[in-house]
């Protein structure tokens, strides 16, 4: 008898069998690290969203919220100049994705068209929960890999497909697609839907949001996670065709109604009212990653160039793994990724100024005494 058969793993699905879990970043909570190992934004909430959370009617809290989230839709509707109904919220921007993938990629195949049995594309690297969506819902993939300088290869995308998705700027690298490569994407098959992840996109982005009067297969995803400091609350959305927003609500309306809850809604509306605090801390973030840059290019890293709030970076001379671990006992956590082609990267999100200096300062101290 196996292990499998003994304990109560016996009635699991296949599918929960089958799975690869996506692998979070540490949210340690032995020691105070300086976190730069999951792209949070530094700095607090907009004092408006404290506000909101500090008055909010808890006695609201026993009735359920409005499932169809319209005060955050209208509040992300003005903010992006769209109809309403060209608005989805959810519960974090994974959650959006999650249903963005079961609502379009998971097309009958008809023997019939070659076109059907295409499977969906991304890059091979980039946002590693793709994969894992893909594999939950039974969604054929391919990668296509991205240059040698971690470009998006553009032309392997265009080829055939049954989907496209993109991160951009795109995760881990930092790297944005410029607008009019979406655009010619889009164009070349406008049966294909094209799912734009812009978690970063307030970073140095630009937003595909300004395609979407010309194509109906375009679905640009956001989160109020990064730029908005609301990564605790989990509110992500979708905005794109009235159609394929409708198509998002039917799996909602099939799952769970309720993904918004109250006081997330609250703060979502907030967050959008105190725009001077978003214009202030992400223009801070932008400043401290040019300034970092520099550092790190002065010590001999070399820094993909970033429109996010983190950078990718290597070194010739020193193994990321070692780094990683160097900078841990020095109590900064970065991101490494055990992963071909840039396993000998990290990842690190920009902190506050102070946090960068001390980021600075231990990776100096470590490359001068490892000479
Ligand atoms: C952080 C991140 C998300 C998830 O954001 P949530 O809204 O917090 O779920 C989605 N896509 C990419 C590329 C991210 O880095």
């Amino acid at each position: 008898m196996s292990d499998y058969d003994r304990d109560a793993r016996r009635l699991w699905s296949r599918k929960v069998h089958g799975l690869t879990p996506y692998v979070p970043g540490e949210q340690p909570r032995d020691r105070v690290f300086i976190k730069l190992n999951t792209n949070e934004n530094p700095y607090p909430p907009a004092p408006g969203v404290i506000e909101a959370i500090q008055t909010f009617p808890v006695e609201r809290l026993k009735l359920y919220p409005d499932p169809t989230g319209l005060a955050t839709r209208t509040a992300l509707a003005d903010y992006h100049g769209v109809a309403l109904d060209q608005v989805f919220v959810g519960n974090g921007s994974d959650e959006v994705l999650a249903m963005a993938f079961q609502a379009f990629f998971n097309h009958h195949i008809d023997p019939a068209t070659a076109k059907e049995t295409e499977k969906i594309v991304f890059p091979d690297i980039t946002y590693s929960f793709y994969p894992v969506y893909a594999r939950l819902y039974d969604i054929p993939y391919r990668t296509v890999p991205l240059a040698d300088d971690f470009t998006m290869p553009l032309a392997s995308l265009q080829a055939p497909s049954a989907g496209i998705v993109l991160a951009n700027p795109n995760a881990p690298t930092g790297i944005a697609l410029a607008l009019d490569d979406i655009r010619s994407l889009a164009a070349a098959d406008r049966d294909r839907l094209i799912l734009v992840d812009e978690a970063y996109v307030d970073f140095g982005g630009e937003s595909a949001v300004a395609l979407l009067p010309e194509f109906d297969n375009i679905l640009v995803i956001q989160t109020l996670s990064k730029s908005r400091s609301l990564a605790g609350m989990r509110i992500g959305f979708a905005i794109g065709d009235p159609h394929l927003i409708h198509a998002l609500e039917r799996i909602r309306d099939s799952f769970n109604s309720y993904t918004l809850d109250s006081l997330a809604q609250t703060c979502a509306v907030a967050a959008f009212a105190d725009g001077h605090w978003f214009e202030t801390t992400r223009i801070r973030i932008m400043t401290t990653r040019e300034r970092t840059t520099k550092a790190l290019e002065s010590l001999g890293f070399s820094v993909l160039p970033s429109a996010a709030n983190f950078i990718f970076i290597r070194h010739d001379r020193y193994q990321a793994a070692d780094l990683y671990t160097r900078l841990r006992d020095a109590g900064i956590l970065v991101r490494h990724f055990k992963q071909p082609r840039i396993e000998n990267s990290l990842r690190v999100s920009i902190g506050t100024d102070p946090d960068m200096d001390a980021f600075i300062t231990a990776l100096t101290e470590i490359t001068a005494d490892s000479q």
